[in-house]
């Protein structure tokens, strides 16, 4: 019963761009064609990449590099081209082609050889492996048209080329399906509160996601349509995968909880699914006729790839849409996440991160807990719910501002560190983690940036796949990471003001 919505992302393609021009002779061209191949199929064929890198022929003149530009905009399986310029390829004949492009674009200067035969090289050598001043030219161009990509270089078989080149990958498949999401929000925002409200037009602009609002009793009416049959299936695959409470099992006292726990799981699943939507908000303060706060329903679409936020917070449930399609394959996972306490000890620092109910399981490799416990918030019956620790390790939180003019990203990179002690009175699953450069640098450069209290945690991505994201984007993103100092950053946010508004035009 449970529906990844996760995409393969080897049924995403980016083509491999070959420039060169006709001054060469057939010979040279035909040596172009075979090498640029052999860089493509290593890309193709590199674990690190998950997309299928498809070679395509090499490009000589305006027409037919505008015409490889136009057919890859058109194909949806398309997700960005990565361009090398072999040897020269004249870049005015690359406007045309780069003015119209729409897709994420990747610059990968390398070249076919990795040593140099020092002995051998004649001229026909040179003319040949002319990347070196090939993609200068190639460099000149895009800079001077403005053109948003990512610079990778070295040779194909260097780890580190083909890991930033298979993140790009990860990132370009993340930015076709914001380009295509359809997200449902259950009611409106928490009554008062600024940071989750937003431009949901300008969202639309700028990420190509339609945010629209549903009212919660048409939810409602799809999970009073749930079949009983299908609760009983839903309800076995619940005993197989967790550690399911002895209250809560089909004897006992309160496996009617349960039971509309499922309930609200196959009414919220089968709403989305007519509706085509991959992400969706909830809100406490307007549940209708909802007897339960969603808790396990959505910790359960969340791990099935669905983007959600908490009180009514769609920027985040966008992120998180985002996070798991870049993510899809890794070990780890993506959850919202939301900043709620500290260990001040000094030299120690942590923050412990929960949500009311609404972690996603990803995030752990252990078997949660399915538990019932009593929730203030909401006002309704209690929750049913999953409870876990996250699995240690390295991970990144990710917040999305609106700055009124733009939205702003904010990323810190933090570590997840073992629980210090065990929290057997905390009945929700929970995260502790150390932010990176340390405790009063992250925080105040956090609150310096306006970033958000809800996030999206990732264990599955670093930074560079955000920072590639961002890019694609055009939209400002700040980081907090080792190298941050404080006051560099606070003067990186306040230029960045001025920037962002230069760069969309007065
Ligand atoms: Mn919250």
């Amino acid at each position: 019963m449970s529906r990844s919505i996760v995409p393969d992302l080897a049924t995403y393609s980016v083509w491999f761009l070959t420039g060169s021009q006709d001054l060469y002779g057939e010979e040279t061209l035909r040596q172009v064609a075979e090498q640029s191949k052999q860089i493509s199929d290593t890309l193709n064929a590199s674990s690190d990449v998950p997309v299928t890198v498809s070679w395509k022929p090499v490009l000589k003149d305006s027409d037919s590099i505008r015409r490889m530009v136009l057919d890859a905009n058109s194909d949806d399986s398309v997700v960005g081209v990565i361009t090398w310029m072999h040897t020269f390829s004249p870049a005015k004949m690359w406007i045309r082609g780069l003015d119209a492009l729409a897709k994420p674009l990747l610059h990968l200067h390398t070249q076919a050889n990795v040593e140099l035969p020092w002995a051998d090289i004649d001229f026909d050598f040179m003319n040949l492996n002319q990347a070196a001043h090939g993609d200068r030219e190639f460099g000149y161009i895009q800079t001077r048209m403005g053109v948003p990509r990512k610079t990778v270089t070295g040779h194909v078989s260097n780890p580190a080329v083909t890991s930033s080149v298979g993140t790009w990958s990860r990132a370009a498949s993340g930015w076709a399906a914001t380009r295509e999401m359809r997200l449902a929000r259950f009611g409106d925002n928490m009554r008062n509160v600024a940071v989750t409200e937003g431009d949901k037009t300008e969202a639309e602009i700028r990420f190509g996601v339609s945010v629209n609002t549903w009212g919660v009793n048409e939810l409602v009416e799809a999970v009073d349509a749930a079949l009983e049959s299908d609760v009983d299936d839903l309800i076995a695959v619940y005993l197989e995968a967790y550690n399911v409470v002895p209250e809560l099992q089909p004897d006992g006292a309160r496996h009617e909880s349960l039971r509309y726990g499922a309930k609200i799981e196959l009414g919220l699943r089968s709403f989305l699914e007519a509706g085509g939507f991959t992400a969706f908000t909830t809100n406490f303060e307007d549940l209708g006729g909802l007897r339960q706060l969603p808790g396990l329903a959505v910790q359960r679409l969340m791990a099935d790839g669905y983007g959600f936020g908490g009180e009514g917070d769609w920027k985040t449930a966008v992120l998180m849409r985002a996070a798991k399609v870049m993510g899809a394959g890794l070990p780890g996972g993506a959850s919202l996440m939301e900043d709620y306490t500290y260990d001040l000890t000094p030299g120690n620092e942590v923050i412990l991160g929960a949500h009311m109910l609404e972690i996603c399981p990803t995030l752990t490799t252990t078997k949660p807990s399915l538990e019932i416990h009593a929730l203030g918030i909401g006002g309704r019956e209690d929750p049913v719910r999953l409870v876990f620790d996250t699995d240690a390790g390295d991970a990144v939180v990710v917040a999305m501002s609106d700055m009124r003019d733009r939205f702003r990203l904010v990323v810190n990179v933090v570590e997840v560190v073992p629980l210090p002690e065990p929290l057997p009175n905390l009945p929700v699953a929970r995260a502790v983690w150390k932010p990176a450069p340390d405790f009063a640098t992250s925080t105040a450069a956090w609150l310096t940036a306006g970033a958000a209290h809800h996030t999206v945690m990732s264990t599955a991505l670093g930074l560079e796949a955000f920072q590639d994201f961002a890019d694609m984007a055009k939209t400002e993103l700040l980081v907090i990471d080792e190298n941050t100092v404080l006051r560099d950053f606070t003067k990186e946010v306040r230029w960045n003001q001025a920037y962002y508004r230069l760069a969309q035009g007065m």
